[in-house]
Protein backbone atom coordinates (compact mmCIF):
# COMPACT_ATOMS: atom_id res chain seq x y z
CA UNK A 1 0.00 0.00 0.00
CA UNK A 2 1.22 3.43 -0.53
CA UNK A 3 2.94 4.90 2.12
CA UNK A 4 1.64 8.46 1.53
CA UNK A 5 -1.54 8.89 3.84
CA UNK A 6 -0.19 12.08 5.70
CA UNK A 7 -2.33 14.59 3.16
CA UNK A 8 -4.89 12.16 3.08
CA UNK A 9 -5.15 12.43 6.72
CA UNK A 10 -6.05 16.11 6.58
CA UNK A 11 -9.98 16.73 6.42
CA UNK A 12 -10.83 18.92 3.70
CA UNK A 13 -12.67 21.17 3.57
CA UNK A 14 -15.05 19.69 0.60
CA UNK A 15 -15.84 16.54 3.73
CA UNK A 16 -16.74 19.97 6.26
CA UNK A 17 -19.68 20.58 4.37
CA UNK A 18 -21.08 17.41 3.35
CA UNK A 19 -23.54 15.50 5.02
CA UNK A 20 -22.73 11.60 4.05
CA UNK A 21 -25.11 8.99 3.63
CA UNK A 22 -25.31 6.26 6.16
CA UNK A 23 -22.00 4.20 5.39
CA UNK A 24 -21.94 0.93 3.29
CA UNK A 25 -21.41 -1.99 5.48
CA UNK A 26 -17.74 -4.04 4.89
CA UNK A 27 -18.22 -6.84 2.72
CA UNK A 28 -18.87 -10.49 4.52
CA UNK A 29 -19.04 -13.99 3.35
CA UNK A 30 -18.94 -14.61 -0.20
CA UNK A 31 -20.98 -12.56 -2.54
CA UNK A 32 -21.87 -13.61 -6.49
CA UNK A 33 -22.00 -10.48 -9.13
CA UNK A 34 -21.78 -10.20 -13.06
CA UNK A 35 -19.40 -7.44 -12.81
CA UNK A 36 -16.95 -6.39 -9.94
CA UNK A 37 -15.74 -2.87 -9.59
CA UNK A 38 -12.39 -2.08 -7.43
CA UNK A 39 -13.02 1.60 -6.40
CA UNK A 40 -15.40 3.89 -5.46
CA UNK A 41 -13.94 6.95 -6.89
CA UNK A 42 -15.68 8.67 -9.98
CA UNK A 43 -14.24 6.11 -12.69
CA UNK A 44 -15.75 3.17 -10.58
CA UNK A 45 -19.24 4.95 -9.60
CA UNK A 46 -19.53 5.57 -13.31
CA UNK A 47 -18.77 1.94 -14.64
CA UNK A 48 -21.34 0.79 -11.71
CA UNK A 49 -23.89 3.06 -12.53
CA UNK A 50 -23.93 2.49 -16.44
CA UNK A 51 -23.65 -1.47 -16.37
CA UNK A 52 -26.87 -1.44 -13.73
CA UNK A 53 -28.49 0.33 -16.01
CA UNK A 54 -27.96 -1.90 -18.62
CA UNK A 55 -28.99 -4.44 -16.06
CA UNK A 56 -26.18 -6.24 -14.81
CA UNK A 57 -25.32 -6.90 -11.38
CA UNK A 58 -22.64 -4.74 -10.11
CA UNK A 59 -20.63 -5.12 -6.62
CA UNK A 60 -18.69 -2.10 -5.43
CA UNK A 61 -15.74 -2.63 -3.22
CA UNK A 62 -13.98 0.54 -1.78
CA UNK A 63 -11.24 0.28 0.69
CA UNK A 64 -11.81 3.50 2.58
CA UNK A 65 -15.04 5.48 1.86
CA UNK A 66 -16.93 6.19 -0.95
CA UNK A 67 -15.08 9.63 -2.43
CA UNK A 68 -12.23 9.18 -0.01
CA UNK A 69 -9.31 9.79 -2.31
CA UNK A 70 -8.81 12.18 -5.52
CA UNK A 71 -12.60 12.12 -6.72
CA UNK A 72 -13.99 13.67 -3.32
CA UNK A 73 -10.92 16.16 -2.92
CA UNK A 74 -9.63 17.44 -6.37
CA UNK A 75 -9.82 20.92 -7.31
CA UNK A 76 -13.41 21.04 -9.25
CA UNK A 77 -12.25 21.97 -12.58
CA UNK A 78 -14.18 20.16 -15.25
CA UNK A 79 -12.62 20.89 -18.46
CA UNK A 80 -12.37 18.79 -21.84
CA UNK A 81 -9.50 17.36 -22.91
CA UNK A 82 -6.27 15.23 -21.59
CA UNK A 83 -3.30 15.88 -19.37
CA UNK A 84 -1.67 15.47 -22.50
CA UNK A 85 -1.02 17.77 -25.55
CA UNK A 86 -3.31 16.27 -28.51
CA UNK A 87 0.09 15.56 -30.28
CA UNK A 88 0.98 12.96 -28.27
CA UNK A 89 -2.71 11.24 -29.41
CA UNK A 90 -2.22 11.96 -32.73
CA UNK A 91 0.89 10.52 -32.80
CA UNK A 92 -0.13 7.71 -31.49
CA UNK A 93 -3.21 7.01 -33.34
CA UNK A 94 -3.03 9.16 -35.91
CA UNK A 95 -5.62 12.28 -36.69
CA UNK A 96 -8.94 10.41 -37.59
CA UNK A 97 -9.09 8.88 -33.61
CA UNK A 98 -7.42 12.11 -32.37
CA UNK A 99 -10.59 13.68 -33.06
CA UNK A 100 -12.75 10.74 -32.06
CA UNK A 101 -10.59 10.95 -28.51
CA UNK A 102 -11.58 15.00 -28.51
CA UNK A 103 -15.25 14.76 -29.32
CA UNK A 104 -15.51 11.96 -26.52
CA UNK A 105 -13.34 14.25 -23.63
CA UNK A 106 -16.09 16.63 -24.80
CA UNK A 107 -18.59 14.37 -24.25
CA UNK A 108 -17.14 13.67 -20.75
CA UNK A 109 -18.61 17.57 -19.99
CA UNK A 110 -21.86 16.94 -20.98
CA UNK A 111 -22.14 13.63 -19.09
CA UNK A 112 -21.82 15.76 -16.48
CA UNK A 113 -24.84 18.06 -16.58
CA UNK A 114 -26.54 14.54 -18.01
CA UNK A 115 -26.20 12.83 -14.43
CA UNK A 116 -26.39 16.10 -12.22
CA UNK A 117 -29.68 16.44 -14.08
CA UNK A 118 -31.37 12.96 -14.35
CA UNK A 119 -30.24 12.30 -10.54
CA UNK A 120 -30.74 15.76 -8.85
CA UNK A 121 -27.26 16.10 -7.90
CA UNK A 122 -26.74 19.34 -6.06
CA UNK A 123 -23.23 20.04 -6.99
CA UNK A 124 -22.83 24.20 -7.25
CA UNK A 125 -22.07 23.76 -10.86
CA UNK A 126 -20.40 27.20 -12.41
CA UNK A 127 -20.29 27.66 -16.24
CA UNK A 128 -16.47 28.83 -17.43
CA UNK A 129 -13.14 28.03 -17.56
CA UNK A 130 -9.84 30.33 -18.52
CA UNK A 131 -6.56 29.00 -19.37
CA UNK A 132 -4.01 31.49 -19.09
CA UNK A 133 -0.14 32.38 -19.93
CA UNK A 134 2.02 33.85 -17.50
CA UNK A 135 4.45 35.58 -19.90
CA UNK A 136 4.96 36.44 -23.92
CA UNK A 137 6.08 32.66 -24.69
CA UNK A 138 3.56 31.55 -22.95
CA UNK A 139 1.03 33.86 -24.98
CA UNK A 140 2.47 32.37 -28.04
CA UNK A 141 1.87 28.67 -27.18
CA UNK A 142 -1.72 29.30 -26.00
CA UNK A 143 -2.58 31.01 -29.26
CA UNK A 144 -0.65 28.27 -31.59
CA UNK A 145 -3.02 25.57 -28.78
CA UNK A 146 -6.32 27.40 -29.17
CA UNK A 147 -5.61 27.64 -33.20
CA UNK A 148 -5.11 24.39 -33.90
CA UNK A 149 -7.82 23.62 -31.40
CA UNK A 150 -10.35 25.25 -33.46
CA UNK A 151 -8.91 24.20 -37.00
CA UNK A 152 -8.01 20.86 -36.47
CA UNK A 153 -10.73 19.87 -33.82
CA UNK A 154 -13.58 22.81 -34.38
CA UNK A 155 -13.23 23.60 -30.63
CA UNK A 156 -13.79 27.22 -30.61
CA UNK A 157 -12.36 29.28 -27.72
CA UNK A 158 -12.72 33.00 -26.80
CA UNK A 159 -9.24 34.56 -27.16
CA UNK A 160 -8.73 37.20 -24.26
CA UNK A 161 -5.40 39.52 -24.64
CA UNK A 162 -4.11 41.44 -22.00
CA UNK A 163 -6.44 44.49 -22.23
CA UNK A 164 -10.08 41.87 -22.19
CA UNK A 165 -8.17 39.58 -19.60
CA UNK A 166 -10.11 41.72 -16.45
CA UNK A 167 -13.61 40.84 -18.01
CA UNK A 168 -12.81 37.46 -16.16
CA UNK A 169 -9.33 37.77 -14.24
CA UNK A 170 -8.31 40.50 -12.29
CA UNK A 171 -4.64 39.71 -11.30
CA UNK A 172 -1.54 41.56 -12.21
CA UNK A 173 0.75 38.05 -12.89
CA UNK A 174 -0.81 37.34 -16.63
CA UNK A 175 -0.75 38.24 -20.18
CA UNK A 176 -3.64 36.99 -21.75
CA UNK A 177 -6.30 33.90 -21.81
CA UNK A 178 -8.26 31.73 -23.44
CA UNK A 179 -11.87 31.68 -22.59
CA UNK A 180 -13.92 28.32 -22.56
CA UNK A 181 -17.80 28.60 -21.88
CA UNK A 182 -18.32 24.86 -22.11
CA UNK A 183 -16.04 23.61 -18.92
CA UNK A 184 -16.57 25.10 -15.69
CA UNK A 185 -16.33 23.70 -12.23
CA UNK A 186 -18.11 22.24 -9.11
CA UNK A 187 -17.84 20.69 -5.38
CA UNK A 188 -16.51 17.29 -6.09
CA UNK A 189 -17.46 15.38 -3.36
CA UNK A 190 -21.32 16.37 -3.50
CA UNK A 191 -20.70 15.50 -7.24
CA UNK A 192 -19.39 11.92 -6.40
CA UNK A 193 -21.34 11.54 -3.49
CA UNK A 194 -24.48 12.32 -5.68
CA UNK A 195 -23.10 9.78 -8.04
CA UNK A 196 -22.62 7.04 -5.32
CA UNK A 197 -26.66 7.40 -4.67
CA UNK A 198 -27.60 7.06 -8.10
CA UNK A 199 -25.45 3.71 -8.23
CA UNK A 200 -27.05 2.86 -4.81
CA UNK A 201 -30.53 3.83 -6.29
CA UNK A 202 -29.78 1.11 -9.34
CA UNK A 203 -29.62 -1.97 -7.16
CA UNK A 204 -25.75 -1.67 -6.74
CA UNK A 205 -24.11 -3.15 -3.76
CA UNK A 206 -21.68 -1.49 -2.36
CA UNK A 207 -18.93 -1.83 0.59
CA UNK A 208 -16.84 0.50 1.98
CA UNK A 209 -13.80 -0.10 4.13
CA UNK A 210 -13.82 -3.32 2.12
CA UNK A 211 -10.13 -3.33 0.50
CA UNK A 212 -9.32 -5.68 -1.77
CA UNK A 213 -6.14 -7.50 -0.97
CA UNK A 214 -6.17 -10.40 -3.05
CA UNK A 215 -6.93 -11.17 -6.89
CA UNK A 216 -7.39 -15.07 -8.31
CA UNK A 217 -7.95 -15.70 -11.87
CA UNK A 218 -10.13 -19.14 -12.67
CA UNK A 219 -11.56 -20.47 -16.06
CA UNK A 220 -14.28 -18.09 -16.03
CA UNK A 221 -14.42 -16.05 -12.92
CA UNK A 222 -12.14 -13.81 -11.03
CA UNK A 223 -12.24 -13.57 -7.31
CA UNK A 224 -10.87 -10.90 -5.12
CA UNK A 225 -10.83 -11.19 -1.48
CA UNK A 226 -11.22 -8.75 1.32
CA UNK A 227 -10.02 -8.96 5.67
CA UNK A 228 -13.90 -10.51 5.78
CA UNK A 229 -15.29 -12.11 2.18
CA UNK A 230 -15.13 -12.62 -1.04
CA UNK A 231 -16.48 -11.55 -4.50
CA UNK A 232 -16.41 -13.95 -7.52
CA UNK A 233 -17.11 -12.02 -10.62
CA UNK A 234 -17.67 -12.53 -14.41
CA UNK A 235 -15.91 -9.45 -15.20
CA UNK A 236 -13.55 -7.12 -12.92
CA UNK A 237 -12.86 -2.90 -13.38
CA UNK A 238 -10.05 -1.91 -11.33
CA UNK A 239 -10.52 1.75 -10.73
CA UNK A 240 -8.31 2.06 -7.64
CA UNK A 241 -5.56 4.83 -9.09
CA UNK A 242 -2.63 5.53 -7.16
CA UNK A 243 -4.08 3.11 -4.08
CA UNK A 244 -4.30 -0.08 -6.23
CA UNK A 245 -1.03 -1.70 -5.86
CA UNK A 246 -0.55 -4.23 -3.27
CA UNK A 247 -3.31 -6.23 -4.25
CA UNK A 248 -1.82 -10.21 -4.27
CA UNK A 249 -1.96 -11.38 -7.61
CA UNK A 250 -3.03 -8.70 -9.67
CA UNK A 251 -1.69 -9.11 -12.95
CA UNK A 252 0.19 -6.86 -15.21
CA UNK A 253 1.96 -4.69 -12.79
CA UNK A 254 -0.26 -1.72 -13.19
CA UNK A 255 1.77 0.22 -11.28
CA UNK A 256 5.19 0.52 -12.99
CA UNK A 257 3.32 2.74 -15.45
CA UNK A 258 2.36 5.51 -13.37
CA UNK A 259 3.54 7.39 -10.62
CA UNK A 260 1.64 8.50 -7.54
CA UNK A 261 2.60 12.43 -6.84
CA UNK A 262 1.04 14.83 -4.32
CA UNK A 263 -0.78 17.75 -5.24
CA UNK A 264 -1.72 19.77 -3.15
CA UNK A 265 -5.47 22.36 -2.64
CA UNK A 266 -6.36 25.16 -0.35
CA UNK A 267 -9.15 27.53 0.29
CA UNK A 268 -9.47 31.27 2.13
CA UNK A 269 -12.10 32.39 4.52
CA UNK A 270 -15.48 33.52 2.93
CA UNK A 271 -14.91 36.83 0.86
CA UNK A 272 -17.47 39.31 0.68
CA UNK A 273 -18.76 38.65 -3.02
CA UNK A 274 -17.50 42.44 -3.84
CA UNK A 275 -14.02 41.18 -2.89
CA UNK A 276 -14.72 38.22 -5.20
CA UNK A 277 -16.12 40.36 -7.92
CA UNK A 278 -13.09 42.27 -7.88
CA UNK A 279 -10.95 39.10 -8.60
CA UNK A 280 -13.02 36.93 -10.61
CA UNK A 281 -16.12 38.63 -11.71
CA UNK A 282 -17.28 35.92 -13.72
CA UNK A 283 -16.25 33.29 -11.14
CA UNK A 284 -15.05 31.20 -13.83
CA UNK A 285 -12.18 28.45 -13.30
CA UNK A 286 -8.60 29.50 -13.84
CA UNK A 287 -5.75 27.26 -14.71
CA UNK A 288 -2.16 28.56 -16.16
CA UNK A 289 -0.51 26.54 -19.16
CA UNK A 290 2.84 26.31 -17.02
CA UNK A 291 4.05 22.59 -17.03
CA UNK A 292 3.93 22.83 -12.85
CA UNK A 293 0.26 24.98 -13.35
CA UNK A 294 -1.52 26.48 -10.79
CA UNK A 295 -5.32 26.49 -11.16
CA UNK A 296 -8.12 28.21 -9.04
CA UNK A 297 -11.80 28.84 -8.51
CA UNK A 298 -14.31 30.65 -6.23
CA UNK A 299 -16.10 28.43 -4.40
CA UNK A 300 -20.17 28.83 -3.85
CA UNK A 301 -19.56 30.55 -0.87
CA UNK A 302 -17.08 33.03 -2.00
CA UNK A 303 -13.81 31.38 -1.03
CA UNK A 304 -10.91 31.41 -3.33
CA UNK A 305 -10.03 27.65 -4.17
CA UNK A 306 -6.35 27.03 -4.62
CA UNK A 307 -3.97 24.74 -6.06
CA UNK A 308 -0.69 24.43 -6.96
CA UNK A 309 1.84 22.62 -5.18
CA UNK A 310 3.04 18.91 -6.04
CA UNK A 311 5.31 16.32 -4.29
CA UNK A 312 6.94 13.70 -6.25
CA UNK A 313 8.49 12.33 -2.91
CA UNK A 314 4.48 11.92 -1.75
CA UNK A 315 5.53 13.37 1.75
CA UNK A 316 3.27 16.63 2.35
CA UNK A 317 5.38 19.54 2.33
CA UNK A 318 5.42 21.54 5.75
CA UNK A 319 3.67 24.64 6.45
CA UNK A 320 1.22 23.63 3.69
CA UNK A 321 -0.94 26.47 4.70
CA UNK A 322 2.04 28.99 4.18
CA UNK A 323 3.03 28.23 1.12
CA UNK A 324 -0.45 27.44 -0.03
CA UNK A 325 -1.13 31.01 0.55
CA UNK A 326 2.36 32.25 -1.64
CA UNK A 327 0.69 30.99 -4.06
CA UNK A 328 -2.25 32.94 -3.65
CA UNK A 329 -0.26 36.05 -3.08
CA UNK A 330 1.43 36.15 -6.25
CA UNK A 331 -1.89 35.58 -8.32
CA UNK A 332 -3.75 37.97 -6.14
CA UNK A 333 -1.84 40.56 -4.28
CA UNK A 334 -4.77 41.94 -2.52
CA UNK A 335 -5.00 38.07 -0.51
CA UNK A 336 -1.43 38.14 0.85
CA UNK A 337 -3.22 38.38 4.08
CA UNK A 338 -6.59 36.72 3.73
CA UNK A 339 -6.61 33.54 6.20
CA UNK A 340 -6.52 30.16 4.63
CA UNK A 341 -8.35 28.07 6.82
CA UNK A 342 -8.18 24.79 4.99
CA UNK A 343 -5.40 23.18 3.13
CA UNK A 344 -5.46 18.97 1.82
CA UNK A 345 -3.79 16.98 -0.64
CA UNK A 346 -4.27 13.91 -2.87
CA UNK A 347 -2.39 11.58 -5.17
CA UNK A 348 -2.58 11.76 -9.04
CA UNK A 349 -1.50 9.14 -11.12
CA UNK A 350 0.76 10.37 -13.69
CA UNK A 351 1.85 8.36 -16.69
CA UNK A 352 4.76 8.69 -18.79
CA UNK A 353 3.23 10.35 -21.49
CA UNK A 354 0.28 11.89 -19.11
CA UNK A 355 -2.38 9.76 -21.63
CA UNK A 356 -4.75 8.21 -19.64
CA UNK A 357 -4.43 4.03 -19.97
CA UNK A 358 -7.41 1.97 -20.67
CA UNK A 359 -6.80 -1.65 -20.44
CA UNK A 360 -8.54 -5.09 -21.15
CA UNK A 361 -6.18 -7.70 -19.61
CA UNK A 362 -5.96 -10.58 -21.92
CA UNK A 363 -6.96 -14.04 -21.24
CA UNK A 364 -4.18 -15.80 -19.04
CA UNK A 365 -3.31 -19.27 -19.46
CA UNK A 366 -6.55 -21.18 -18.36
CA UNK A 367 -7.83 -17.81 -17.13
CA UNK A 368 -10.51 -16.33 -19.51
CA UNK A 369 -12.27 -14.07 -17.53
CA UNK A 370 -11.35 -10.14 -18.52
CA UNK A 371 -10.20 -7.58 -16.47
CA UNK A 372 -10.22 -3.77 -17.27
CA UNK A 373 -8.30 -1.26 -15.87
CA UNK A 374 -8.55 2.30 -15.59
CA UNK A 375 -6.07 4.69 -14.80
CA UNK A 376 -3.33 7.33 -15.62
CA UNK A 377 -5.80 10.75 -15.74
CA UNK A 378 -2.81 12.51 -14.74
CA UNK A 379 -4.38 14.75 -12.62
CA UNK A 380 -7.09 15.40 -15.44
CA UNK A 381 -9.93 13.13 -14.96
CA UNK A 382 -12.68 14.99 -12.71
CA UNK A 383 -14.52 14.91 -16.04
CA UNK A 384 -12.91 12.09 -18.14
CA UNK A 385 -13.17 9.03 -15.49
CA UNK A 386 -17.25 9.87 -15.75
CA UNK A 387 -16.90 8.81 -19.61
CA UNK A 388 -14.30 5.89 -18.89
CA UNK A 389 -16.77 3.94 -16.84
CA UNK A 390 -18.93 4.64 -19.22
CA UNK A 391 -16.97 3.25 -21.87
CA UNK A 392 -15.78 0.23 -19.94
CA UNK A 393 -19.63 -0.41 -19.19
CA UNK A 394 -20.53 -0.69 -23.48
CA UNK A 395 -17.33 -2.79 -23.28
CA UNK A 396 -18.47 -5.30 -21.16
CA UNK A 397 -21.97 -5.15 -22.75
CA UNK A 398 -20.67 -5.88 -26.59
CA UNK A 399 -19.82 -2.67 -27.63
CA UNK A 400 -15.66 -2.26 -27.12
CA UNK A 401 -15.25 0.24 -30.28
CA UNK A 402 -14.75 3.29 -28.07
CA UNK A 403 -13.42 1.59 -25.27
CA UNK A 404 -10.75 0.50 -28.00
CA UNK A 405 -9.75 3.57 -29.36
CA UNK A 406 -8.51 4.64 -25.94
CA UNK A 407 -6.68 0.88 -25.53
CA UNK A 408 -5.01 1.29 -28.24
CA UNK A 409 -2.52 4.12 -26.89
CA UNK A 410 0.36 2.14 -25.58
CA UNK A 411 2.37 3.32 -22.22
CA UNK A 412 6.26 2.79 -21.18
CA UNK A 413 6.84 1.88 -17.53
CA UNK A 414 8.53 4.85 -15.43
CA UNK A 415 12.20 3.93 -15.47
CA UNK A 416 14.34 2.66 -12.46
CA UNK A 417 10.45 0.57 -11.98
CA UNK A 418 8.26 1.22 -8.84
CA UNK A 419 11.10 1.70 -6.46
CA UNK A 420 13.49 3.86 -8.58
CA UNK A 421 11.28 5.91 -10.66
CA UNK A 422 11.12 8.63 -8.07
CA UNK A 423 14.30 10.76 -8.49
CA UNK A 424 14.39 9.97 -12.48
CA UNK A 425 10.63 11.57 -12.30
CA UNK A 426 12.02 14.38 -9.76
CA UNK A 427 15.07 15.34 -11.93
CA UNK A 428 12.52 15.84 -15.53
CA UNK A 429 9.76 17.80 -12.95
CA UNK A 430 12.77 20.31 -12.41
CA UNK A 431 13.89 20.46 -15.97
CA UNK A 432 10.35 21.40 -17.22
CA UNK A 433 9.85 23.59 -14.00
CA UNK A 434 13.22 25.52 -14.85
CA UNK A 435 12.04 26.00 -18.58
CA UNK A 436 9.11 27.22 -16.96
CA UNK A 437 10.91 29.81 -14.85
CA UNK A 438 13.11 30.82 -18.08
C1 LIG B 1 -5.74 17.59 -5.17
C2 LIG B 1 -6.24 17.16 -6.52
C3 LIG B 1 -6.75 18.12 -7.39
C4 LIG B 1 -7.26 17.72 -8.65
N1 LIG B 1 -7.88 18.66 -9.42
C5 LIG B 1 -8.48 18.26 -10.56
C6 LIG B 1 -9.24 19.19 -11.31
O1 LIG B 1 -9.44 20.33 -10.91
N2 LIG B 1 -9.77 18.78 -12.51
C7 LIG B 1 -9.59 17.49 -12.97
O2 LIG B 1 -10.05 17.16 -14.07
N3 LIG B 1 -8.93 16.56 -12.22
C8 LIG B 1 -8.39 16.91 -11.04
N4 LIG B 1 -7.74 15.99 -10.28
C9 LIG B 1 -7.69 14.59 -10.75
C10 LIG B 1 -9.02 13.84 -10.51
O3 LIG B 1 -9.49 14.11 -9.22
C11 LIG B 1 -8.78 12.33 -10.69
O4 LIG B 1 -8.25 12.11 -12.00
C12 LIG B 1 -10.02 11.48 -10.54
O5 LIG B 1 -10.78 11.85 -9.42
C13 LIG B 1 -9.61 10.02 -10.43
O6 LIG B 1 -10.75 9.24 -10.13
P1 LIG B 1 -10.58 7.69 -9.86
O7 LIG B 1 -11.94 7.14 -9.65
O8 LIG B 1 -9.74 7.11 -10.94
O9 LIG B 1 -9.68 7.58 -8.54
P2 LIG B 1 -9.94 7.95 -7.02
O10 LIG B 1 -10.91 9.03 -6.85
O11 LIG B 1 -8.59 8.13 -6.42
O12 LIG B 1 -10.62 6.64 -6.43
C14 LIG B 1 -9.96 5.41 -6.31
C15 LIG B 1 -10.59 4.66 -5.15
O13 LIG B 1 -10.17 3.30 -5.20
C16 LIG B 1 -10.05 2.85 -3.89
N5 LIG B 1 -9.16 1.67 -3.89
C17 LIG B 1 -7.89 1.62 -4.33
N6 LIG B 1 -7.40 0.38 -4.18
C18 LIG B 1 -8.39 -0.36 -3.63
C19 LIG B 1 -8.46 -1.72 -3.23
N7 LIG B 1 -7.42 -2.55 -3.32
N8 LIG B 1 -9.64 -2.17 -2.73
C20 LIG B 1 -10.71 -1.33 -2.62
N9 LIG B 1 -10.67 -0.01 -2.96
C21 LIG B 1 -9.51 0.46 -3.47
C22 LIG B 1 -9.46 4.03 -3.12
O14 LIG B 1 -9.73 3.94 -1.74
C23 LIG B 1 -10.18 5.20 -3.80
O15 LIG B 1 -11.32 5.62 -3.07
C24 LIG B 1 -7.21 16.34 -9.04
C25 LIG B 1 -6.68 15.40 -8.17
C26 LIG B 1 -6.20 15.78 -6.92
C27 LIG B 1 -5.67 14.74 -5.98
Amino acid sequence: MLQTDLALSRQSWYAEGVTRPPVHPPLQGEVRAEVAVVGGGLAGLSAALELAQRGRSVVVLEGHQLGWAASGRNGGQALPGLACDMAEIEAQLGLGDARRVWAMTVEALTLIHARRDRHRIACDWQSGALTVAVNARKTRALRAWVDRMAEVYDYRQQWLDKAALPLHIRSPRFDSGVYDRRSGHLHPLKYTLGLANAVWQNGVRMHESSRVTALERHRSVTLLRTAQGQVMADQVLLAGNVHLPGIAGLPASPGARIMPVGTYVAVTEPLQPERMDALLPTRAAVCDNNFSLDYFRPTADQRLLYGGKVSYSTVTPPNLAARMRSHVARTFPSLAHTPITHAWGGFVDITMNRAPEFLRLPADGAASAPIYLLQGFSGHGLALTGLAGKLVAEAICGDAGRFDVFSRLRHRPFPGGERLRTPSLVLGMLWYRLRDLL
